[in-house]
C-alpha cells in the first residue's frame, strides 16, 4: 500500500451534483483553437490531459447560436444536431480516462461581431464591449434585446445543452464572463434596462439565473450544471447589502448552479503573464465566494506549485484546482503528483504563447510542451517517444533552448548523445533572458530540461566548448545538430519593410551588446521593431539600472506584437511607471553620436532627438559561421562518417523560444528516419443529420 503523502487531499473525488469528479484537478474551459472543423486533432488533445490524471476536462467557448460567431477567432458550436459529433468525438476520449467532459456553452453577446453570420449582436442595453479594442475591432453595433429576444437566448441554451448532454458531457455551462452576454447583464454599465432584468442587482442577475434553470431543466438528472462567472468588476463596486456586488451576486445564485467557476474580468488580468503576475494572482478577488456557497468552487492561477494547491484546498478558497496553461505544460502534471514525480512536472512559464495561438485563430502551441496540439496531427505524445531502430552518436552543438530539447528527445529515444556548449553555463540566450525584468520564470524552460537530461544516461554534456569544424571531424559522431543560435544585427528598415542596412556608430549597440555586459551611455534610444518582449524589456532593464532612455518604435504601441500575449497594457504600465518617454509611429533614418533622426512612418514627417547611444532591438539572422566552415569543407564531414548535419531553431530560422524548442523537438523526433512522419490533415465529421432543404449542393428549386 502506498504511503500517505501531503498532496492526497488533491486526489479525493468531489461530487457536482449528480456527477462525481474522480479528484480536484479540473482543467476549466480554456480556448484550444480547435474548433469543429478539427474534431480528432481537438479530442487528442484533451484526450491527452485525461490520461495524465486531470479529473475534469472542458472544451472552450462553445457558442449555442450563429448569433454568437467570433470568426476568424476559433470556437466551438452546437449550433444544430450535426455539431454532436464532433464533440462526441472528445467526450469519449476523456471518459477512456475516468474524466468528466465539460462544455463551457457560450454567448458572447456584445463581444462577438458576427462577422460570418451577420447577424446583429444582442446586448442587454445596445451598449457595444470594447468594439474599439485592437484585434477585435468591429463596426457593427450590437441590437437591444427586447423579450423574444431574451426567450430565443433561453431556448438556445437548452437546445445546445440537450445537444451536450447527447455527445455525452458531464457537466454543462452556463457563462457569465469576459464581457460575454451573461456578463452584461450583471453589470449596470452594459445593462440599462428599466424591466425586470435591469436596475438593482437582484434584477440584473435575473437572466444569468434563468439561464441556470433552463440548462437544469434541458439535462435533468444527467449533467452537473456550472456557472463560469467573471468577479472582478463586481467585487470593486460597494453592495448595497453585501461587502461588494461580487458578494451579492453570488449570495443570490448560491443554490442555483452544481459548480462555481470563478475567474477575472479581462484577458490581460485573468490570464496574466508571469513577466507582471505570479502563481495564485485570483485569490484577492476570489476568495470569499466558498464563504457564501456550499456548491464547490473552481478557480484558476496558473498552479503549479502542488503545495500552493494543497494550501488553496485548506485554507478553504477552492475546492478544485482550475488550470488551463498548467495542463497545456503538462498534461501530466496530476499523474506526476500523484507518483511521487513533482521534480518531472514541466511547469508553465507563463509566456502566454499559447493566448497568441487564439488570437492566431490557429491550434494551441506552448512554448515548454511542444507535443501541444500535435498529439494527433504528428502522433506526438508529452511523455512518450518511439525508440529509434538503432542507436547513433549524435553531437548536438549548443546548450540553448533548441540544442537542450533537441538533445533531450535524442536521449529519450535511445541516441547516444554529446551535447557541447560553447559558454560557460546551458541556456543560451536564456541565460540572459531570465536575468532581465520580468522573465525568471522563463528559467523553467531550463530547469525541466537539464533535470530531465541529467537523469539520463546516455547524454554527456561539456560546458566552455566551443565547437568547430576540425573538433566534428575528430569526433566523428554518425549525426551532427546545429543548434548555434541567432544574433541580432544592426539592419534598419524602410517604410515599406526594405531592408536600409546597418546602422554603423561606435556608439550602436544591440540585446547581445547588453547580455556581454557592454552598457551604452545614456541618454539612449531604444529602437524597438521586434515588436515582441525584448525591446520593452530592454528598456525596463536599462532604466532600472539608472540609465536615461527612451523608446520608439514604428509601430503603434511598445512591444505591439505582445498584444497577442496579454502583455500590451501591462508593457506600457511598466514603462510609465519607469518613466520612460514612449515615440510610436517612427523610423530611424540617421544617428550621428548626438542626435538620432526619426521619420513619423506615415507624414514623413522628421523629428530629431538628442541621445548618446542607441539600441537597437530589430532583426536576428542565424549564428552560422560553424554552418559557412562546414560547408567549406563539405567532403570531409562524409569521410568522416558523418551521416547528417541539421540545424535548429534559431540557427534554422530565428524565432521565439517556443519555435526553437518545436524545432529541436521535431529534429529529435525525427532524426535518422528514413521519411519524415506525416503531418495529417484533419477534416470535419461528415453530418448524420440532413442539411436543412435546399441548401445543400445545387441549392435550387425545380
Ligand atoms: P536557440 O534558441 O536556437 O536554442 P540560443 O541562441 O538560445 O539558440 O542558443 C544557442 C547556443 O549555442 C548558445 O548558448 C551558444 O553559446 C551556443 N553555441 C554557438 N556556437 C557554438 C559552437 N560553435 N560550439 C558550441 N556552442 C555554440
Ligand atoms: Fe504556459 Fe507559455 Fe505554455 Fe502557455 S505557452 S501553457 S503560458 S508555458
Amino acid at each position: 500500500m502506498s504511503q500517505p503523502s501531503r498532496y492526497d487531499v488533491l486526489f479525493e473525488p468531489v461530487r457536482i451534483g449528480p456527477v462525481t469528479a474522480p479528484n480536484r484537478f479540473y482543467q476549466v474551459p480554456h480556448a484550444s483553437g480547435m474548433t469543429n472543423a478539427l474534431p480528432r486533432v481537438r479530442a487528442a488533445f484533451r484526450e491527452t490531459k485525461a490520461e495524465g490524471g486531470w479529473g475534469v476536462i472542458c472544451t472552450g467557448a462553445c457558442s449555442i447560436d450563429p448569433s454568437s460567431d467570433d470568426t476568424p477567432l476559433p470556437f466551438a458550436s452546437l449550433w444544430d444536431d450535426n455539431d454532436i459529433r464532433a464533440h462526441a468525438l472528445m467526450t469519449e476520449a476523456v471518459h477512456r480516462h475516468g474524466a468528466l467532459a465539460g462544455v463551457e456553452l457560450w454567448h458572447g453577446g456584445a463581444c462577438v461581431m458576427n462577422r460570418a453570420s451577420r447577424l446583429p449582436p444582442l446586448s442587454p442595453s445596445g451598449t457595444p464591449w470594447m468594439a474599439t479594442h485592437i484585434g477585435f475591432m468591429g463596426n457593427l453595433r450590437p441590437k437591444t434585446m427586447d423579450r423574444s429576444d431574451l426567450r430565443e437566448v433561453l431556448k438556445w441554451q437548452a437546445d445546445a445543452a440537450r445537444r451536450a448532454r447527447s455527445a455525452g458531457f458531464d457537466i454543462v455551462y452556463v457563462y457569465a464572463g469576459m464581457g460575454y452576454l451573461g456578463y452584461e447583464f450583471l453589470l449596470p454599465e452594459y445593462n440599462q434596462r428599466s424591466d425586470e432584468y435591469g436596475g438593482v442587482i437582484e434584477n440584473r442577475v435575473r437572466f444569468v439565473r434563468e439561464m441556470i434553470e433552463t440548462t437544469q431543466d434541458a439535462v435533468g438528472k444527467d449533467c452537473g450544471v456550472a456557472l463560469r462567472i467573471s468577479l472582478e468588476e463586481l467585487r470593486a463596486r460597494p453592495g448595497r447589502n453585501a461587502e461588494s456586488e461580487a458578494h451579492e451576486v453570488i449570495s443570490l445564485l448560491a443554490d442555483c448552479p452544481d459548480l462555481f467557476d470563478v475567474k477575472l474580468d479581462s484577458s490581460p488580468t485573468d490570464c496574466s503573464a508571469s513577466r507582471f503576475t505570479g502563481e495564485g494572482s485570483h485569490e484577492p478577488v476570489i476568495e470569499f465566494v466558498k464563504r457564501l456557497t456550499r456548491k464547490p468552487v473552481v478557480g484558476v492561477g496558473r498552479f503549479t506549485s502542488p503545495d500552493t494547491m494543497v494550501s488553496q484546498i485548506r485554507r478553504g478558497i477552492l475546492d478544485f484546482i482550475g488550470g488551463a496553461r498548467p495542463s497545456i505544460a503538462d498534461p501530466f502534471l496530476p499523474r506526476k503528483i500523484r507518483e511521487g514525480r513533482v521534480d518531472e512536472i514541466r511547469e508553465c512559464i507563463g509566456c502566454n504563447i499559447c493566448i497568441s495561438s487564439w488570437h492566431d485563430s490557429v491550434p494551441v502551441r506552448c512554448t515548454q510542451n511542444p507535443t501541444a496540439g500535435e498529439e494527433w496531427r504528428r502522433g506526438w505524445h508529452p511523455e512518450r517517444v518511439d525508440r529509434a531502430a538503432r542507436a547513433e552518436r549524435v553531437l548536438v552543438i549548443g546548450a540553448g533552448p533548441a540544442g537542450l530539447e533537441c538533445a533531450l528527445t535524442l536521449g529519450r529515444r535511445g541516441h547516444h548523445v554529446t551535447l557541447v556548449e560553447a559558454g560557460h553555463a546551458a541556456g543560451g540566450r536564456l541565460t540572459f533572458e531570465t536575468r532581465l525584468p520580468g522573465l525568471a520564470t522563463w528559467g523553467r524552460v531550463l530547469d525541466y530540461r537539464l533535470g530531465r537530461l541529467n537523469a539520463l544516461p546516455n547524454i554527456e554534456m561539456y560546458l566552455d566548448s566551443p565547437v568547430g569544424v576540425d573538433e566534428i571531424i575528430e569526433l566523428a559522431p554518425d549525426r551532427v545538430v546545429v543548434a548555434t543560435g541567432a544574433r541580432w544585427t544592426r539592419m534598419l528598415y524602410a517604410t515599406m519593410e526594405l531592408p536600409l542596412g546597418q546602422l554603423d556608430h561606435p556608439e550602436v549597440f544591440t540585446p547581445d551588446d547588453i547580455a556581454a555586459g557592454r552598457l551604452p551611455e545614456g541618454p539612449t534610444l531604444i529602437f524597438d521593431f521586434d515588436n515582441y518582449y525584448m525591446g520593452g524589456v530592454l528598456t525596463e532593464h536599462l532604466a532600472g539600472l539608472g540609465i536615461p532612455v527612451r523608446y520608439a518604435t514604428p509601430a503603434g504601441h511598445a512591444s505591439a506584437w505582445t498584444i497577442m500575449t496579454n502583455e500590451l497594457p501591462l508593457v506600457h504600465r511598466a514603462l510609465a511607471r519607469r518613466a520612460v518617454p514612449v515615440t510610436t509611429l517612427h523610423l530611424l533614418s540617421a544617428f550621428d553620436g548626438e542626435t538620432a533622426i526619426m521619420k513619423h512612418v506615415f507624414t514623413a514627417e522628421e523629428l530629431r532627438l538628442s541621445c548618446r547611444s542607441i539600441l537597437i532591438v530589430g532583426m536576428r539572422t542565424p549564428r552560422d559561421e560553424l554552418l559557412s566552415a562546414l560547408e567549406e569543407r563539405a567532403t570531409d564531414i562524409p569521410a568522416a562518417g558523418v551521416l547528417s548535419v541539421q540545424r535548429a531553431g534559431d540557427a534554422l530560422a530565428p524565432g521565439a523560444i517556443v519555435h526553437a524548442i518545436h524545432s529541436g523537438h521535431l529534429i529529435g523526433r525525427e532524426l535518422g528516419l528514413s521519411e519524415r512522419r506525416p503531418y495529417r490533415r484533419d477534416f470535419p465529421l461528415v453530418p448524420l443529420v440532413p442539411l436543412v432543404a435546399g441548401s445543400d449542393a445545387g441549392g435550387g428549386e425545380g
